[in-house]
């Protein structure tokens, strides 16, 4: 490296709310600091998964208890108790930081029941609500962003983050990327690393999470980028493979002309059947899944869907199935507020899912045929026995009882209404949570378990979420663990001293 082109106090790598916050968080503890926040997307882009994702942020009165439900999460695959302290103290101080934000922003805040996913964990009594900011679409979002905005903290778009620079030992900087050009930006007190996972990226999904195929339901800008750097400067990773994909392993539909893809929602009518390789039903279709983030329980074990070990699925259904309802849960004109304005297509790109499906159909997103021998041509398979399984499902719906798979019988109906239709579900992914191990200060830590100097971490890179996760606790980790890393990138403390933030600093 030559010599540094720019230089500032903090530069904070990825404008989700991980970096929105650390952003934040610095500047309101140093105001003189300078703050550069780098972005790789234009700001038309920027906001990452924060921005599509259903903005719906855990809140907390009781830390102790709380930590007791997150590493009843965690298992087992247990992470430090002081690095699961610090989340728990901080989730406690989240609904009033988010609450000043929405204020600055002219923006309000509304508290919104959120049940625990996991009820028979200990600890699980903790959990009962979530805050989040309207309007939607990606109302927290826009809150962070309207709060960096009021102060000095500089975001440069259209900038990728390629390599930390390191000098005897300490991180000293960052080389950014902007139209082709390369240049180093010294960071006189700390690097805050926060570009999010690898959601996007099919060689980090492939080695892994063993995926040949799995897409994003966020946005395509996080490619594993922060994962990348912290291996060449020699970082220990951590969660990059739990047990289960915490955020869950969605199914979802992907169609030409949009990156990310759409979740599939819960299905309105009975009548229908998913199949996997080989022609045939592998699961029971109707488990309801979305209340504990896409796990089913198999022998008294929390397991993620099955959709990615039997690809390529179809999900076969008819004309009752078509009208009943949008298959994504993004359907039209949602309730302000509503939690169905997620997902990049939607809460960024603007896609409104028809309430009965005919766009989608008249598209060609949704194969539809008068017969189910010419359905399965245009889905590719082999129509003696797609004829055969539709059969099968069809008497065990009128015999009341699914001998293969035990489905609900008032989920059965048979699949009998022409047109009949088809739609491929690919494995789709909210979040990935691999990245470097971090302590309770934010602080990376190398191969060796010592803190790398002048680097911090924040967000999903590298979250502490070890196993099965809780609806709002990715948001809250953000603010936490952005707020941790903002507070020390300017006045480090030692890991003895108390690693939450003080609620003075709200
Ligand atoms: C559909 C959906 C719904 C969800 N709903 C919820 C929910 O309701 N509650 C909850 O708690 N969690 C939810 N999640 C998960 C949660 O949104 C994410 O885990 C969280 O937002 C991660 O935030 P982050 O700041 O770490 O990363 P992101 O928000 O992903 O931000 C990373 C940023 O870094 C940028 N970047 C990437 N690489 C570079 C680079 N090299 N240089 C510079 N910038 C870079 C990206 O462009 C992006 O802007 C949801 C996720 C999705 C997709």
């Amino acid at each position: 490296m030559k010599g540094w082109e720019d230089e500032a106090d903090v530069v904070v790598l990825g404008f989700g709310l991980a970096g929105a916050a650390a952003a934040i968080e610095t500047h309101d503890r140093d105001p003189a600091a300078r703050v550069v926040v780098v972005e790789k997307t234009t700001e038309r882009y920027a906001g990452g998964n924060s921005r599509a994702s259903a903005q719906r942020v855990l809140c907390a009165e009781d830390a102790e208890a709380l930590a007791v439900y997150q590493q009843a999460l965690n298992e087992p695959n247990p992470v430090p108790d002081d690095v699961v302290r610090a989340w728990a103290e901080g989730v406690v101080q989240v609904a009033a930081w988010l609450e000043r934000r929405a204020v600055e922003a002219g923006m309000s805040c509304v508290r919104c029941p959120n049940p625990p996913e996991f009820p028979d964990l200990p600890g699980a009594a903790s959990v009962s609500e979530s805050i989040t900011v309207l309007p939607a679409p990606s109302g927290v979002w826009r809150a962070v962003k309207a709060a960096v905005g009021q102060r000095a903290v500089e975001v440069r778009y259209t900038t990728q983050a390629r390599e930390l620079v390191r000098s005897e030992g300490e991180v000293t900087g960052v080389v950014v990327e902007s139209d082709g050009a390369r240049e180093a930006i010294r960071a006189r007190r700390a690097v805050g690393l926060a570009t999010g996972g690898y959601e996007n990226d099919p060689a980090l999904q492939r080695d892994f999470g063993g995926h040949d195929r799995v897409y994003t339901l966020g946005t395509p800008a996080n490619t594993g980028d922060g994962l990348r750097m912290l291996q060449r400067i020699g970082a220990d990773l951590w969660h990059v493979r739990n047990r289960t994909q915490s955020g869950g392993l969605w199914p979802a539909m992907a169609v030409s002309g949009y990156e990310a893809a759409f979740q599939r929602g819960t299905v309105r009518a009975g009548s229908w059947l998913e199949l996997g390789r080989g022609g045939r039903r592998f699961h029971d279709e109707s488990t309801d899944f979305h209340l504990t983030h896409a796990k089913r329980l198999v022998h008294g074990m929390w397991l993620d869907l099955p959709h990615a070990w039997h690809q390529p699925v179809h999900m076969v259904f008819d004309e009752t199935v078509r009208r009943a309802g949008p298959l994504t849960p993004s359907g039209p004109a949602p309730a302000a507020g509503s939690a169905e304005l997620m997902g990049w297509n939607v809460a960024v790109e603007g896609y409104r899912w028809s309430a009965d499906n005919s766009d989608e159909v008249a598209r060609g997103w949704i194969a539809s045929a008068g017969s189910l021998e010419e359905l399965a041509g245009l889905l590719g398979r082999e129509p003696v026995g797609l004829v055969a399984a539709v059969d099968r499902f069809n008497a065990a719906c009128s015999d009341g009882v699914d001998a293969d798979f035990g489905r609900d019988p008032s989920r059965m109906r048979p699949i009998v209404t022409p047109p009949f239709y088809g739609v491929e579900l690919v494995p789709a992914v909210t979040f990935t949570t691999g990245g470097g191990r971090r302590d309770a200060l934010a602080r990376v830590l190398d191969v060796d378990g010592r803190p790398i100097p002048g680097l911090y971490e924040a967000g999903a890179l590298g979250s502490t979420f070890a196993n099965l996760f809780q609806n709002g606790a990715s948001l809250a980790e953000c603010i936490v663990s952005g707020r941790i890393a903002g507070a020390q990138a300017v006045s480090p403390t030692s890991a003895s001293q108390s690693a939450s933030t003080s609620p003075s600093s709200l």
